[in-house]
């Protein structure tokens, strides 16, 4: 037996209304995978990724000043304990010179000596606490402004979680849709028809059929020459033609220009 002449081996046929049920199912397909590409690239995936960003650093500064607002505390507790240290002592030495019980000119002098150096330290210790407290505030405020940026943006990232959710659900929902229409179709499809289609699909970019439009592969959109057009003609109705540029399954309207 002469083999086929034909490229479209190996040889398959295939009525022409279900060839043309398959284009009905490549268009459903192509449909699926830009809902699919539509649902990956939703905007909303690089806005909450920049906004989770931004709140990333925001919460970053937020737990350094309040490290320092709580550093600031205990350094003023400290600040405030030295204070009063010296203001008791001073106390104490005021009472001593008071009770008339330093009775020697020396002493009186030293005591009252000292009653003078501790003012003066306690001034010190005094501007100490003031200054630790300007700290303290600065970094308070810091932490309000944080904490109210931090809630604003976090806001915003809500905002776009819902909106992400609520275009993915929509178009989960038209999926589905499209997805029973398309295996409400190809279940009228051929099996092995639908086999090779699938097959040709996977390795062509999802296009495993095209039509044949005015002698043009319209999966390559390559123009048939003279004796891929012949071979076309010559092909029973029933056969499963293929592109001979991009392998695909050729499928013949009346606008196939034959
Ligand atoms: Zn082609």
């Amino acid at each position: 037996m002469v083999p086929p002449l034909f490229f479209w081996s190996p040889q398959l046929n295939a009525a022409p209304a279900d060839q043309i049920r398959l284009l009905d199912v490549q268009s459903l397909d192509v449909r699926l995978s830009q809902l699919a590409h539509k649902r990956k690239s939703l905007p909303e995936h690089a806005e909450i990724e920049s906004l989770n960003k931004d709140l990333s650093q925001l919460r970053d500064l937020l737990v350094a000043a309040q490290t320092e607002e709580s550093d600031c505390a205990r350094e003023q507790t400290k600040a405030e304990q030295d204070v009063d240290q010296v203001r008791q002592r001073a106390v104490r030495d005021q009472q001593r010179l008071d009770s008339g019980a330093v009775s020697s000119p020396k002493d009186l002098e030293n005591l009252q000596k000292e009653i003078v150096s501790l003012a003066k330290r306690q001034g010190d210790l005094e501007d100490v606490v003031l200054e630790v407290m300007e700290r303290r505030e600065s970094a308070q405020e810091r932490v309000a402004e944080l904490t109210e940026r931090v809630s604003s943006v976090q806001s915003k990232v809500d905002d776009a979680v819902a909106r992400r959710d609520a275009a993915t659900q929509e178009l989960d929902g038209e999926a589905a849709s499209v997805a029973k229409e398309r295996d409400l179709v190809a279940g009228s499809v051929p099996a092995d028809l639908m086999k090779l289609y699938e097959k040709i699909r996977e390795q062509q970019g999802g296009v495993g059929a095209a039509r044949l439009y005015q002698r043009r592969c319209e999966g390559c959109h390559i123009e048939l020459n003279i004796t891929e057009v012949n071979d076309v003609r010559a092909a029973a109705p029933d056969t499963v033609v293929r592109c001979e540029n991009c392998r695909r399954i050729l499928v013949r309207t009346a606008e196939s220009g034959l």
